[in-house]
């Protein structure tokens, strides 16, 4: 409500870590918001430390006020001198205790709220003034921050609407008002995004020249033409990855009904063996999967029928890939390529036409790690998102932790912590802990030893419609070897690969860059969902090498 976002209605999965800068009175804050998730609890107790004033939010339900003593014990041990003062939120819902009721239990100043009521806002920042006594002279600076913040609505429907002149304008009055309020984070943001309107708007100049006239606009590809631009891309996709592994003999890719969309094989195979039989088993998976699955539910597992390995695979709703094997292929092969190709057929079955087929290098890498033994346990690592602002980093992590894609920007203030678990096979498990930082990183110095301490792994992601940020990719190296000395994995990721009519930097410029460094490339799109799972996964494979040798 600080920020002044949208409250969000649904709980969000991820686990988040939050600083918000804002000013009030004469006095600049950062406002840490963590996760009150109970592994992260590591965090805390630095969390708390040393703060000047400290909030705790309850939801008035007995239960959760009851479980806050715990960090009141904190709060006293760590923060001793803090002012302290109690949110009783959720007031609006029939169960809450009351706010005197609280305070009673807690002995602090308690102060009722619905959070999820924006009018709530301007209280909320009272709440804090009064926590930290600085009353007087806030009216004026509430009022600051809500012409900014109606200014920052007017501005989205402005572009919203492509006017982008205007919106200029606008921008230049939030800056001051940033300026003005102290917030320097906001308003370098401001001022980037200014300089891209500015580019667009230059941009809009030069092409006017050439813009199609109405009526001449391309036309839609008839069904016909659709289907065969869809079989020609299966066909590629399915050639290339039997080309890439040797041992792989038969792919079949069929609906999840079970009927055979296409099929390719290298050699004839004992067809009434192990067809037989390797039809007899899809119905039974298909079968499974109705009952046991969603209709998005994905899928992966291998059988052994006579001397061959099958491997089934559906990476969602349209698809199920089927790859016979001879037993030299390992499993872990199996499943990284079988992955990879079935979300490319989804892909492609959903009409994208600019789906790339060929097989990228880092599957192969991530398939021959180790021989395909994979150290057997629990494994937990640390990822950092690295690159300039605005080319995807939070896009990435959201398309991969919780398969969503958001349009409309929203820039990351202090650092978003995500995890995820991902079984790469019954024994082996590993936790992604994601830190993505804002674009302000500069700004908050103290925080960036922390961003990077520990990190195994790191994204240093760029926009294949901006070359600066290609360049930037060298500065984010150093910046990254600078804090963290042993041997980190990196992967260079070229984001936005959807936009194939903007697209600046080219696969060998990436490559060439990539080869300098000795790092691995790949190239997504976490709008479609291309390759985002793959660069993922080829770090976790990395971790797993380098902690098994
Ligand atoms: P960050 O500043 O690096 O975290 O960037 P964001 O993830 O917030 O993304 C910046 C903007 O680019 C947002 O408007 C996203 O919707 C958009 N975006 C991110 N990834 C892609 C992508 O792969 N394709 C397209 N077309 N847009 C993307
Ligand atoms: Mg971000």
């Amino acid at each position: 409500m600080i920020k002044s976002n949208e409250i969000p209605i649904k709980h969000a999965q991820s686990i988040k870590g939050d600083i918000a800068t804002t000013k009030i009175g004469k006095f600049n804050f950062y406002i840490w918001d963590y996760t009150g998730v109970e592994h992260f609890s590591f965090i805390w107790e630095e969390f708390i430390k040393e703060s000047d004033a400290v909030l705790l939010i309850t939801d008035s339900t007995k239960e959760n006020i009851e479980k806050s003593k715990f960090f009141l014990e904190i709060i006293r041990s760590e923060a001793p001198i803090a002012n302290v003062a109690v949110i009783a939120n959720k007031q609006d819902l029939i169960q809450a205790m009351n706010a005197k009721e609280i305070e009673k239990i807690l002995g602090f100043k308690t102060y009722s709220i619905v959070a999820v009521d924006p009018i709530n806002r301007i209280k909320i920042i009272q709440i804090i003034a009064e926590l930290l006594n600085i009353s007087s002279g806030v009216s004026q600076q509430i009022r600051t921050m809500e012409e900014r913040d109606n200014l920052r609505n007017y501005l989205e429907q402005l572009i919203e609407d492509n006017d982008f002149q205007l919106a200029n304008t606008v921008i230049d009055r939030i800056i001051d008002l940033c300026v003005e309020l102290g917030d320097d984070a906001l308003s370098n943001d401001f001022k980037e995004l200014g300089i891209k309107l500015d580019h667009i708007l230059d941009e809009k100049i030069n092409d006017i020249g050439q813009l199609i006239p109405e009526g001449l606009t391309e036309t839609e590809p008839a069904e016909g033409q659709a289907t065969s631009v869809k079989a020609r891309l299966l066909e590629t996709l399915v050639t290339n990855y039997m080309k890439s592994i040797e041992s792989v003999i038969e792919v079949t890719i069929c609906d999840r009904d079970g009927f055979t969309i296409m099929s390719q094989s290298k050699k004839k195979i004992a067809r009434d063996d192990v067809l037989g039989a390797m039809a007899t088993v899809i119905d039974d998976y298909i079968d499974r999967m109705k009952n046991e699955f969603d209709a998005e539910g994905n899928f992966f597992n291998i059988t052994m029928i006579s001397d061959k390995k099958i491997a089934y695979c559906s990476m969602g709703p349209n698809s199920i890939l089927t790859s016979i094997a001879e037993l030299s292929a390992s499993d872990v092969e199996l499943r990284i390529f079988s992955e990879h190709v079935a979300s490319k057929v989804e892909l492609i079955l959903e009409g994208n036409e600019n789906v790339d087929v060929e097989i990228p290098l880092v599957i192969t890498t991530m398939s021959k790690s180790k021989g395909g033994e994979l150290p057997t346990g629990k494994f937990s690592t640390k990822i950092i998102m690295t690159g300039n602002y605005q080319v995807g980093k939070t896009s990435l992590v959201s398309r991969f932790v919780r398969n969503l894609f958001q349009e409309s920007y929203q820039s990351t203030i202090g650092v978003d912590l995500s995890e995820k678990v991902v079984e790469l096979s019954d024994d082996t498990k590993i936790k992604f802990i994601i830190w993505d930082i804002g674009g302000q990183i500069t700004q908050i110095a103290p925080y960036r030893k922390r961003f990077y301490e520990g990190a195994n792994s790191a994204f240093i992601v760029l926009d294949r419609t901006r070359p600066g940020t290609l360049k930037s990719v060298e500065i984010w190296y150093n910046d990254i070897s600078k804090y963290v000395n042993e041997d980190i994995n990196i992967i260079i990721v070229g984001n936005k690969t959807d936009l194939t009519d903007e697209i600046k930097v080219s696969e060998e410029d990436i490559r060439s860059l990539a080869e300098k460094f000795g790092f691995h490339y790949i190239l997504t799109s976490a709008k479609t969902g291309e390759n985002v799972n793959d660069a993922f996964l080829y770090i976790a494979y990395k971790f797993l090498e380098s902690i098994s040798s």
